[in-house]
């Protein structure tokens, strides 16, 4: 149902002012809207996918400086074991130092190992062979402070105990941070002096913690102010910078171990997940871009379509065809204002209206609602052409329309109902009914100047008569006065009389018949009928004229279907017409033949066509120049002093209105043959001859 529906939206508003559509600034704004929350939400998920990326750095930059923790600690630990083992043997000064050389191979951490008595008097001490003596420009004493510290720590947790870090200036004007490790030595019980380890803080952190630091990685220890003691690691700065920082908190001295790491720049797509959102915004971008242009699309066909709608409407409103959409149980689903103007009645009062409509005229309902069922079942097509059918406007006056009706079918090709158009003809049949007359009128006009014409040919016709019956009416006067014996002889003279008198009244009736006759009624008439009807007429003028006549008619000829007074006119004419222009010519013997035959093939008449029969009228006259010609059927066109120029147009008309076709051609050697044709009477009309 949806074409029917669509059209069926009751007027005036074929969809164009309906829904409450949004203003473009609204719609425009809307889409900005959308466009700035998708930005936004692009935005914040590439800033917060990069911030998951720094946090996983930074996370991993913790664990490895807690880690790096765990390892110094271990280390301190395990060096402590070392000095301890190193002074369970109570070995001899002597063996002291190779064995503290040997252990400063292997320890890079340390500087100098020192064995120190109870009163921190140094017994022996070996310096790291790594690097010259770092004592030389300041002296060992000064450090005196530190060792002393660390040691009275060590004594009192009787442990490993470490001093707060000092700078050791260097003879090469650099210096290195030191941090004291003292640990006090217990014979039995005793305390039998201690152990001085010095350790290098840029030492512990490239052989404790470097090997696992990677390339972007940067090591250092710290005050708890900041202030960096002992650096290792790349010296190279990327765009960002992470740190992480843990207390590394020894018996006697705390320091930070503070870890950097950095992203080189550029760094567009710093990992999987960046360039995964980074993508799938992009690709949300895009889809929103083609939505855009979707939509663009979508409101030009959208403006298309209204134009569309709006042309139809005007279109619709313009016409002067009533318009009708019925669904398949005859509701009405559609009119257009002709249609409503048509009837009276309002769009609003037919649409839905069921059967019978409002506009059937009510003595007609009962043959409409049959058509309507007929049309229903779909079984009978209606014709092409249309039909003629009354309607009845709603002051209850009737009028004539021409209907013609077409199935509507929608897209899916289903038929949904009946489309109808509707004219209005009351006008065109006033203008036919006027027609009508006039040409009736012309008609009888026409006979009567024919008849007129032929007064002179009547009052000769009439002579011969009326001089036979007053000279047989002279002749019984005599005979009555010759006596009785006579009688049989004025008998006979009556009998001529009353012969002659009746001939005469024959040619009065002829010409009566002929002037007075006025069925329209078209009926089957013999054509042996028509001529016999024009002949008297016929043979009054061709006496005069010494014409002689001829008629030949096949046999078994079919009547043809015809208005009898017409055709027997036009017949008249052609041979009036012949007869006069033989005459003008003064041909040397004229002749006219009147012929009648039929028409069309075996063939013709096995597809279907029909029958014809053909009238010709021959003559020997003059025949028609070439500039009568092209003038002949036009009205009042003449060639004679008293022609009315009428005769040939007239009959012209009257065979079309039959159907049939008049034309006339040459008749070799002299002379002229006007032919018509005239369907042969059958049920049906007949198809024109070809
Ligand atoms: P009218 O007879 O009153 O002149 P028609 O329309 O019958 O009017 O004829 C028009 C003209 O056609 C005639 O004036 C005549 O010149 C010409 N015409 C008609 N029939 C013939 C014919 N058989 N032979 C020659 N001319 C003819």
């Amino acid at each position: 149902m949806s074409s029917t529906s669509a059209a069926a939206a009751p007027r005036p508003a074929p969809g164009l002012a309906g829904p409450r559509r949004p203003s473009a600034y609204v719609r425009g704004s809307l889409w900005g809207l959308l466009v700035v929350l998708v930005a936004s939400l692009l935005a914040t998920l590439v800033w917060l996918a990069g911030r998951y990326e720094a946090s996983q750095v930074q996370s991993r930059l913790e664990r490895d400086t807690a880690d790096a923790i765990g390892d110094i600690r271990a280390a301190f630990t395990r060096n402590v074991q070392t000095l301890q083992a190193l002074q369970s043997g109570a070995l001899a000064r002597e063996a002291w130092t190779p064995e503290a050389l040997r252990l400063l191979h292997e320890h890079r951490e340390w500087i100098r190992i020192e064995w120190r008595d109870s009163s921190l008097g140094t017994l022996a001490w070996a310096d790291t062979p790594f690097r010259p003596s770092v004592f030389l420009r300041l002296g060992r004493g000064n450090a005196q402070a530190d060792v002393a510290l660390a040691c009275a720590n060590g004594r009192r947790v009787s442990g490993p105990a470490y001093s707060s870090s000092y700078f050791l200036p260097q003879v090469d004007g650099l210096g290195l941070e030191v941090m004291e490790l003292c640990l006090p030595l217990v014979t039995a019980g005793r305390l039998s002096g201690y152990v001085v380890a010095t350790y290098s803080l840029s030492e512990i952190l490239a052989g404790l913690v470097g090997p696992q630091l990677t390339r972007s990685q940067e090591v250092s220890f710290t005050e708890a102010d900041g202030t960096r003691l002992a650096l290792h690691g790349a010296a190279r700065r990327g765009n960002r910078v992470f740190t992480a920082q843990q207390l590394l908190d020894l018996p006697g001295n705390t320091m930070v171990l503070r870890m950097d790491s950095w992203r080189g720049a550029p760094d567009l797509f710093p990992n999987v997940l960046t360039a995964l959102v980074t993508t799938m915004s992009i690709a949300l971008v895009s889809v929103l871009a083609l939505l855009g242009k979707d939509m663009r699309l979508r409101q030009r066909v959208e403006q298309d379509l209204a134009d569309a709608l709006a042309f139809r409407k005007a279109m619709e409103d313009s016409l002067v065809t009533g318009l009708r959409a019925r669904d398949l149980e005859g509701r009405i689903t559609y009119v257009n204002p002709a249609f409503c103007d048509m009837v009276g009645f309002a769009g609003a009062d037919l649409l839905g209206h069921g059967t019978p409509a409002p506009y059937w005229p009510p003595e007609l309902a009962d043959e409409y609602q049959k058509r309507q069922d007929v049309r229903l079942t779909g079984q009978h097509a209606p014709p092409r052409e249309g039909f003629e059918s009354v309607f009845m406007r709603k002051d209850g006056s009737r009028f004539p329309v021409l209907i013609i009706e077409a199935p509507l079918i929608n897209q899916q090709g289903i038929q949904t109902g009946w489309m109808s158009a509707f004219l209005d003809i009351s006008e065109q049949r006033r203008v036919e009914e006027l027609s009508r007359a006039s040409q009736e009128r012309l008609q009888a006009t026409a006979r009567l100047a024919t008849v007129g014409e032929m007064a002179s040919l009547l009052s000769h016709e009439l002579n011969q008569p009326l001089a036979a019956i007053s000279s047989y009416a002279s002749g019984s006067i005599n005979l009555l006065k010759g006596g009785p014996h006579a009688v049989a002889d004025i008998e006979l003279a009556m009998h001529r009389i009353a012969e002659q008198a009746e001939r005469a009244g024959k040619v009065i009736k002829s010409v009566h018949d002929f002037v007075r006759r006025r069925d329209q009624e078209r009926e089957a008439t013999a054509p042996q009928a028509l001529l016999e009807a024009i002949m008297p007429l016929v043979n009054l003028q061709a006496r005069k004229l010494g014409v002689q006549v001829q008629t030949l008619l096949q046999d078994g000829l079919p009547p043809v279907v015809c208005d009898r007074t017409m055709v027997e006119q036009v017949l008249l004419n052609l041979a009036r017409n012949a007869m006069q222009a033989m005459d003008q010519a003064a041909a040397a013997s004229p002749s006219l033949t009147i012929q009648v035959r039929r028409v069309g093939t075996q063939e013709q008449l096995a597809q279907g066509n029909k029958a014809w029969l053909e009238f010709s009228v021959t003559d020997v006259g003059p025949g028609i120049p070439e500039s009568v010609k092209q003038q002949l059927f036009t009205p009042f066109f003449t060639t004679k002093a008293e022609g009315m120029g009428l005769g040939l147009s007239l009959c012209r008309t009257v065979v079309e209105q039959h159907g049939g076709f008049l034309g006339f051609e040459p008749n070799p050697p002299q002379g002229t043959i006007f032919r018509f044709t005239l369907p042969v009477a059958t049920a049906e009309p007949a198809a024109p001859p070809t």
